[in-house]
């Protein structure tokens, strides 16, 4: 039956997400992944307790949890100075706030860990090295078109879900030119190994154990522990110029030497010694356009709302997105009005996240009387209320949920 059939184009987290969320209720699910491999790309990432309670739900997060850290507190610190300006406690504490944990993982972790899952379903099939090329609506369904070797076939289908990322080919299938932009920012990263010199010279810096941002006037910086503390995970940000659509390594760092200048002789040793430094244009993807059409085309993940990382969502977006189509898909009653009340409640969300995004943005990188005012401001905030500013956001569950995740 095509009604009970899902494609999904792209075997990221928000491909994996949605196979597994589509055959808990019983679809069939082909995933066709353009990549010949799935090999680690991508940086660390901070999983919230609104992306980990469902992961739990779908079996993943015994899986992924070895190979992540429970990190103790969120912390802002001067870069300057190294001075704290402010502490959210996560662990326990966030585990009984939010009823799930708050981790940070490789992506690649998280990636293998659904992957699994994904393996074990017998009724999802992944092929990689299998590029979608094109969908079109018919009357009665989807009609996908695969490339895979010099060889197209077609698929027939009732469902395509488009999860093929920032650089989304499949955008234009709700709209033309349906392009993400630049947003003059770049991120750049490097992994170090905990217990080597520059480990060390992390661990004295005092944030082995939590999630730390250092501020400083149009620059921050993002470390936190991955592979189960064994390595950290250091991200900055920095504006920049246009470059290549993809992590480039052999990079020139002087954008980032000269974005630092004028930061705590430790931070900008840090950042000398670690390295190689890899670099990402940051894209976004302007979420007022639609993401569903009428005849069974949804977009998830970055391929729907790429947005800047500043409040470190995307993925945990990407996750939400996924969980939430199935549900809606099954709930009905047609699969039509199913995308569009889909649409109306996902945007929502996902334009409120942008928007802390944003504001996260403005207030780390601020310099001179602003600076001031934000350390003023956090300076009266404790570490109760900064978390109770986050209920909105962490203790989010999907809609239909009466136990609140099962922790
Ligand atoms: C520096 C940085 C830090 C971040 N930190 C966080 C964080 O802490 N927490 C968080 O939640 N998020 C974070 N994010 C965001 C997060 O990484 C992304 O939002 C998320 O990975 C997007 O997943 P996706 O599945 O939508 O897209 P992708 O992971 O890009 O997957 C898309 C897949 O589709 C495939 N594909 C493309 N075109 C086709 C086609 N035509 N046919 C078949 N397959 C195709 C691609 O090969 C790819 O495998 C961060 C991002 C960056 C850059």
């Amino acid at each position: 039956m095509k009604s009970r059939q899902v494609v999904i184009a792209g075997a990221g987290v928000a491909g994996l997400t949605a196979a597994l969320a589509f055959a808990r209720h019983g679809f069939g699910v082909r995933i066709h992944e353009r990549a010949p491999v799935l090999d680690e790309v991508g940086a660390g990432l901070q999983l919230s307790p609104n992306a980990t309670r469902i992961l739990d739900r779908l079996g993943v997060l015994d899986l992924v949890s070895a190979s992540t850290v429970r990190p103790e507190a969120v912390v802002l610190r001067d870069a300057v100075t190294l001075a704290e300006r402010a502490r959210v406690p996560l662990g326990a504490v966030a585990e009984r706030r939010w009823k799930a944990p708050y981790l940070v993982a490789h992506r690649a972790d998280l990636q293998s860990a659904l992957l699994a899952r994904v393996a074990e379903s017998p009724l999802i099939d992944l092929a990689t090295g299998s590029e979608v090329t094109d969908v079109e609506t018919q009357a009665d369904g989807i009609r996908v078109s695969l490339a895979q070797g010099g060889i197209t076939s077609h698929l027939e289908s009732g469902l395509f879900v488009a999860a093929d990322g920032v650089w989304s080919s499949c955008r234009r299938l709700v709209g033309p030119n349906e392009k993400s932009r630049f947003s003059g920012e770049l991120a750049w990263r490097t992994t170090i190994s905990a217990d080597g010199d520059v480990g060390r010279h992390f661990a004295a810096l005092g944030s082995s154990t939590m999630v730390t941002t250092f501020l400083h006037a149009g620059f921050h910086l993002v470390a936190y522990p991955i592979r189960a503390g064994t390595a950290i995970n250091l991200a900055a940000f920095t504006p920049g110029n246009s470059i290549a659509e993809q992590w480039s390594g052999d990079t020139d760092t002087d954008a980032l030497k000269r974005a630092m200048r004028g930061t705590a002789p430790a931070l900008s040793k840090l950042v000398d010694e670690a390295g190689p430094w890899t670099v990402w244009p940051l894209h976004t993807v302007d979420q007022t356009r639609p993401w569903t059409t009428p005849g069974g085309i949804a977009l998830i993940g970055d391929a729907a709302h790429a947005m800047t990382p500043f409040a470190a969502q995307g993925a945990a977006m990407a996750i939400e997105d996924a969980y939430t189509l199935a549900d809606a898909v099954v709930a009905g009653p047609q699969t039509d009005e199913a995308l569009l009340r889909w649409e109306t409640e996902r945007k929502s969300r996902v334009h409120k996240v942008a928007r802390r995004g944003a504001l996260n943005h403005f207030a780390w990188h601020a310099s001179g009387p602003v600076a001031i005012a934000r350390n003023l401001f956090l300076k009266l905030k404790s570490p109760q209320s900064l978390a109770a500013d986050m209920d909105w956001l962490y203790g989010w569950t999907p809609p239909g949920w009466s136990d609140q995740g099962r922790l």
